[in-house]
C-alpha cells in the first residue's frame, strides 16, 4: 500500500520515533570513550573471586550461572575511573540481588524510574517539537533548534556515572537473540521482562566512533541527495529528446517512479522506460559520465554513452567508483563500531539480531521462498498479458495493478469533509469508529480518551506515548474545507498505529515490555485499519475487485524489494569476508551479487540474463541494511489478516498487541500460533 513510498517511511519513522528517541540515545553516549574495558581493569581471576565470594555468602543462589554472567558483563563495561578490581568487587557484593524477591523489588523500582524518565522526556520532546509538527505560526529559527534538542541525550552517561547501569547489568544480564529464542519456550512473562531490562545497557561504541557512522551516513545521504538526472537532456539514437526539458529526477526513487508512470498508455512510453533502465544500469556500473550528474550543461545518449556540449560531441569521464567509495566508507565506520559493540559485533548482527530482532538467515530463507514461488510466474504471466509484450527486467516495477475506487472519490471527500471539518471532529468520532470495527463500547471509549488528534503541519504521523499516563497523538492534515478522502485514508492508517501504541503501552503487564518487536508490527496494524476505511464511512465491505488488485500490487512490490534486500545482505557478507577490499573490487562484487540474485530468481521470470538492476537502490548507499524491513510490514499484516478471518477482529487485536515487546518470532507464535512466514502472502 504505502510502505514502499518515501513518505510512508517518514510516517513510519515518526510513528516509532518515540522508541528510537528514548532508547537509541541510551546506547549512544560516552560510556566507553577512551576508557579501557575488562581486559585492563577486571581480570578473569577477579571475576572468579567475586562469583566465589557471593556464592559462599549465599549457598542457595537461584542461578549461579546468571550471577557469573552478570558479573562478567558488568566487568566488561567497568571503567578504571570508578576504581580498581577491589572497588568493583565491593560494588558487586553490595548490589547483587541474591534472592528472587530482592531481584523483583529492584526490577520494580527500576521500572518505575524508567517510566518516569522515558515518559517525561517524551512529553518534553512532544512540547519542544510542537511548532514544527502542528499547524501554527510561521516557523522561526528557534523552533528548529528547540525541535532538534534531545532532552534525554545525557541520561545514559549519567546512569553509567551513578552506577545504575552497572547495577542493572549485574542483576539483569543481556541475552543474545539466539539465547532469547532458545529460552522462549520456558521463559515466563517476568523472565522476558528481566531480559528486556538486560537490553538497556549493552556495550556501545563511544560518541566519537558513532560519529564516524553518522558522518559516513551523512556523506552517503548528500551524495544521493545531489544525484539528479536531467531527463530533458537525454537523447536517443535518433538524437531525439523524449522527456520534458526541465524534468530533473533523483536516483533512484524518481527514476523508478517515472518508469512506473510510463505504464500508462502512450506511444513513446515503452521507449522512455527502456531509456530510464539504461540510465540505471550506467549508475550501477558507474559508466555514467560525471558530466551528466546533476548538471544540465550536457546532452547524453545513454545507449552510446556519448555526451554533447552545445550540440558537439565531447569527451566523457565515467563516474568510476564514487558510488562504491560511499558504501565502503559506511563499511569502515561500522568496522570501527564492531570492536566496541561486543553484544552485536558486526553490522549484520546489529541490523538483524539487534534492530529487527529476526535472524538474518530467517529473513533470507523467507525471502527466497517467496521470490522463487510458482505464484511469481503466474502473476508475471498476467502482467505479460496486460502489457501485450514480452517482459523486460524493469517490469519488476510494473505499476498496472491499480484500479479506481468503486465509489467516486469526490463523493467520498464530500462525506469526509462534512464529517470531519476539523481535528476535533475526528477526535470525537474515534470511539464510534472503533465500535464499527468491533471494539466493545467501553474499550472504544478508553482508546478514544488515550488518543489525541491534532492538525499536522506536514503530512501527518502517529506519535506514541512512553508512559501509561500520556496520550498517543494522531497528527493529521486538514484543509480549510476539512479532511479530504485521501487525508481520511491516511488518518485511519495513523489511528491503527495509535491503537497499537495505546494497547501495547497500557495493556501490557510490565512497563519494560511495552511496544512491539519492531516497526513492521505497528505498520501491520496500521494497514489492517487503513484497509477498512470505507467500512468506517458506512460503506460496508471493501470493493472485492479493488482489494484483489491491491493484493497483486503488494505481491509484486514485495517480489521486487525482497531481491533488492538480498543483494544488500550479500554485499555486506562479502565486505566482511573481504575487509581490505578496494572500491573497485567492491564495485565488481556488488554487480556480481546483483547478477547472481537476478539470474537465480528474476531471469527465469523476466529474462535479461546478467542484469545488475537490483543494485540500483539508493538505500544501499545511504542507509544500508535497512531494506529488509520494508516487506516485513506486509508479511506480518497478511499473517494477521489470515488469522483474523472468522474471528472477532477487535478482540484479537486487543489480545495480540498486549503481548508487548517479545522477540518477533515468539510474538508471532503467541499471536497466531506460528513463526513469521510469507505463506499467507503466497496463498492463492
Ligand atoms: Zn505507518
Amino acid at each position: 500500500m504505502v510502505i514502499f513510498e518515501v513518505k510512508s517511511t517518514t510516517m513510519k519513522n515518526i510513528a516509532f520515533l518515540t522508541l528510537l528517541l528514548m532508547i537509541i540515545p541510551l546506547y549512544s553516549c560516552k560510556q566507553n570513550s577512551g576508557q579501557e574495558t575488562k581486559a585492563e581493569v577486571i581480570t578473569e581471576a577477579a571475576i572468579n573471586s567475586i562469583v566465589d565470594t557471593i556464592s559462599k555468602h549465599n549457598p542457595n543462589l537461584d542461578s549461579p550461572e546468571r550471577l557469573r554472567t552478570g558479573v562478567r558483563q558488568a566487568a566488561m563495561q567497568w571503567k578504571i575511573e570508578y576504581g580498581d578490581s577491589d572497588v568493583f568487587k565491593n560494588f558487586c557484593i553490595e548490589n547483587y540481588a541474591e534472592t528472587p524477591e530482592k531481584r523483583r523489588a529492584l526490577f520494580d523500582r527500576l521500572s518505575v524510574a524508567l517510566e518516569a524518565l522515558w515518559g517525561g522526556f517524551n512529553k518534553i520532546s512532544v512540547e519542544l517539537k510542537k511548532p514544527m509538527h502542528l499547524v501554527g505560526d510561521t516557523l522561526a529559527h528557534i523552533d528548529y533548534i528547540l525541535g532538534a534538542y534531545d532532552p534525554s541525550s545525557h541520561l545514559s552517561e549519567d546512569f553509567y556515572d551513578n552506577k545504575i547501569a552497572y547495577l542493572t547489568i549485574l542483576n539483569f544480564p543481556f541475552y543474545t537473540l539466539e539465547e532469547k529464542e532458545k529460552n522462549a519456550g520456558q521463559w515466563t512473562r517476568l523472565d522476558w521482562a528481566y531480559a528486556r531490562m538486560g537490553d538497556i545497557f549493552i556495550p556501545k561504541a563511544s560518541a566519537a566512533v558513532l560519529q564516524l557512522v553518522a558522518d559516513a551516513e551523512m556523506k552517503g545521504e548528500s551524495y544521493i541527495a545531489d544525484y539528479n538526472i536531467m531527463m530533458g537532456h537525454l537523447v536517443n539514437n535518433e538524437g531525439k529528446k523524449m522527456f520534458p526539458a526541465d524534468m530533473k529526477l533523483l536516483s533512484h526513487w524518481n527514476l523508478r517512479d517515472e518508469l512506473k508512470s510510463n505504464y500508462a498508455p502512450g506511444a513513446e512510453n515503452f521507449e522512455k522506460q527502456k531509456m530510464i533502465y539504461r540510465v540505471m544500469l550506467d549508475i550501477v556500473e558507474q559508466t555514467i559520465p560525471l558530466e551528466v550528474i546533476n548538471n544540465p550543461e550536457y546532452d547524453w545518449n545513454p545507449y552510446t554513452n556519448i555526451i554533447y556540449k552545445d550540440g558537439k560531441e565531447t569527451k566523457a569521464n565515467p563516474e568510476g567508483t564514487r558510488r562504491y567509495e560511499m558504501l565502503l566508507e559506511q563499511f569502515r565506520a561500522q568496522q570501527a563500531v564492531d570492536k566496541y559493540a561486543t553484544a552485536y559485533p558486526n553490522a549484520l548482527l546489529r541490523a538483524f539480531d539487534q534492530s529487527m530482532q529476526i535472524k538474518q538467515e530467517d529473513i533470507e530463507n523467507m525471502f527466497i521462498e517467496y521470490i522463487s514461488s510458482p505464484k511469481v510466474k503466474k502473476i508475471a504471466g498476467m502482467i505479460k498479458e496486460r502489457l501485450g509484450r514480452p517482459l523486460e527486467p524493469f517490469d519488476i516495477w510494473y505499476d498496472g495493478f491499480k484500479t479506481r475506487s468503486a465509489i467516486n472519490e469526490d463523493e467520498l471527500t464530500q462525506k469526509t469533509q462534512r464529517l470531519y471539518p476539523n481535528a476535533e471532529a475526528y477526535d470525537k468520532a474515534i470511539p464510534s469508529m472503533l465500535v464499527k470495527l468491533g471494539f466493545p463500547q467501553e474499550k472504544a471509549a478508553f482508546l478514544g480518551d488515550a488518543i489525541v488528534v491534532e492538525p499536522a503541519r506536514g503530512s501527518g504521523h502517529a506519535w506514541g506515548a512512553m508512559s501509561r499516563d500520556d496520550y498517543a497523538r494522531l497528527r493529521t492534515r486538514l484543509s480549510a474545507k476539512g479532511m479530504d478522502y485521501k487525508g481520511f485514508n491516511i488518518a485511519v492508517h495513523e489511528m491503527g498505529h495509535n491503537v497499537e501504541q495505546t494497547i501495547s503501552m497500557r495493556d501490557v503487564d510490565f512497563y519494560i515490555m511495552n511496544g512491539v518487536p519492531n516497526t513492521a508490527f505497528t505498520e501491520a496494524n496500521a494497514f489492517v485499519f487503513q484497509k477498512r476505511d470505507l467500512q468506517l464511512l458506512g460503506y460496508g465491505k471493501t470493493n472485492e475487485a479493488q482489494a484483489k488488485m491491491n493484493e497483486l500490487d503488494i505481491f509484486w512490490g514485495a517480489y521486487e524489494i525482497m531481491g533488492v534486500a538480498l543483494v544488500d545482505i550479500n554485499v555486506w557478507k562479502w565486505m566482511y569476508a573481504h575487509p581490505e577490499c578496494t572500491a573497485e573490487q567492491l564495485k565488481d562484487a556488488v554487480i556480481a551479487a546483483a547478477k547472481d540474485v537476478w539470474n537465480k530468481y528474476y531471469e527465469p521470470v523476466l529474462g535479461g540474463k546478467d542484469s545488475p538492476i537490483l543494485a540500483i537502490y539508493s538505500h544501499m548507499i545511504n542507509s544500508p541494511l535497512y531494506l529488509a524491513n520494508y516487506p516485513l510490514g506486509h508479511i506480518i499484516e497478511y499473517q494477521l489478516e489470515q488469522f483474523y478471518k472468522g474471528k472477532n477482529l477487535a478482540k484479537e487485536i486487543m489480545r495480540i498487541y498486549s503481548l508487548g515487546n517479545l522477540a518477533p518470532q515468539e510474538w508471532m507464535v503467541q499471536a497466531v500460533g506460528e513463526r513469521i512466514s510469507t505463506k499467507a502472502m503466497l496463498r492463492e
